[in-house]
């Protein structure tokens, strides 16, 4: 049986809880012990800096390999340090070793992709989860899945353009809810115990913000600004900049599904209808209905 180990470290960036969880999956596997000595062989995730807490953990296994879940900056800041340290296999996203060498500072000694299985522990399990970066993975193991800044047990995460990919963010929902997993290790906050329910609660978040968007547009609103205005009834003096990229990830998503044409350079202009297949009141009335829908089935499954 795989362990996992959560190692909360404090950054200098504005992240949610301001910390970044490292963590450390330790294998139980035998055979692997034997061959590199006393101590469990590990793996090393996420480190965003040189931290006593993770050179107390780190004292007491082998780490042998050092991956992220992703290349943002309060997730990387101690791949060189603990990777000169150990002398541990680097991995990188297959097809992103550049963005990977100019965040990390580091050339990796090998690329996953979707399926690889880590020469640590046969369970070990690399997973595609786009959409809060366009290299982000989540590691699945016997103890759950480390699903990096896709999901967090209180709040949501931020999915902003061009960063971000808020199709793909629904996509990486829908997969970790369907592959059922007994826990999620999240990039920031507490272990996640009820992964089905966080993953419902964060999809009705993004459907509803869908849906107040796309109400804006059906009022009238032709730019970014004014459905910003329109689609947060709230003051979001100190976040504007936040949630404009979050509009724009929204506004691409409704443009790749067909339902506008939303002009990517000039961001301030959404075009016309592309497929006037159904009236705008109908896509916001489809959308309330997926919200109960999902409502219905958080309140009769978890309570
Ligand atoms: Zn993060």
């Amino acid at each position: 049986m795989t362990r996992v180990r959560r190692i909360p470290v404090a950054v200098d960036s504005q992240v949610p809880t301001g910390k970044t969880n490292a963590y450390i999956i330790i294998s139980t596997n035998t055979e692997t012990r034997a061959n590199t000595g006393s101590h469990p062989e590990a793996v090393l995730v996420d480190p965003p800096a040189q931290a006593p807490e993770i050179d107390a953990m780190a004292d007491r296994v082998d780490i042998t390999h050092i991956l992220v879940t992703h290349t943002h900056p309060d997730h990387v800041g101690g791949v060189s340090t603990y990777a000169d340290a150990t002398g541990a296999t680097v991995w990188c996203r297959r097809g992103r070793v550049q963005r990977f060498h100019n965040l990390t500072g580091v050339e990796p000694d090998q690329t996953f992709h979707e399926g690889t299985m880590l020469p640590v522990d046969e369970s070990v399990r690399i997973l595609d989860l786009p959409g809060h970066a366009p290299d982000h993975i989540g590691i699945e193991t016997e103890a759950g899945i480390l699903c990096g800044d896709i999901a967090r047990a209180e709040g949501s995460v931020a999915i902003t353009s061009p960063d971000g990919a808020m199709r793909a963010y629904f996509v990486a929902l829908r997969r970790l809810h369907a592959r059922q997993p007994s826990r999620l290790y999240p990039g920031h906050g507490e272990i996640i115990s009820h992964p089905r329910e966080t993953c419902l609660r964060l999809l009705m978040h993004r459907q509803e913000r869908e849906s107040q968007v796309l109400t804006a547009i059906a009022d009238g609103a032709t730019s970014v600004e004014s459905i910003l205005e329109q689609a947060y009834n709230k003051d979001i003096t100190d976040v504007r900049d936040l949630a404009r990229a979050t509009v724009r990830a929204h506004l691409e998503k409704l443009d790749a599904e067909g339902h506008i044409v939303f002009n990517r350079e000039e961001t301030e202009i959404i075009d016309t209808w592309k497929t006037p297949k159904w009236p705008i009141w109908v896509m916001v009335r489809q959308g309330r209905c997926k919200l109960l829908k999902q409502n219905w089935r958080v309140q009769n499954r978890f309570q």
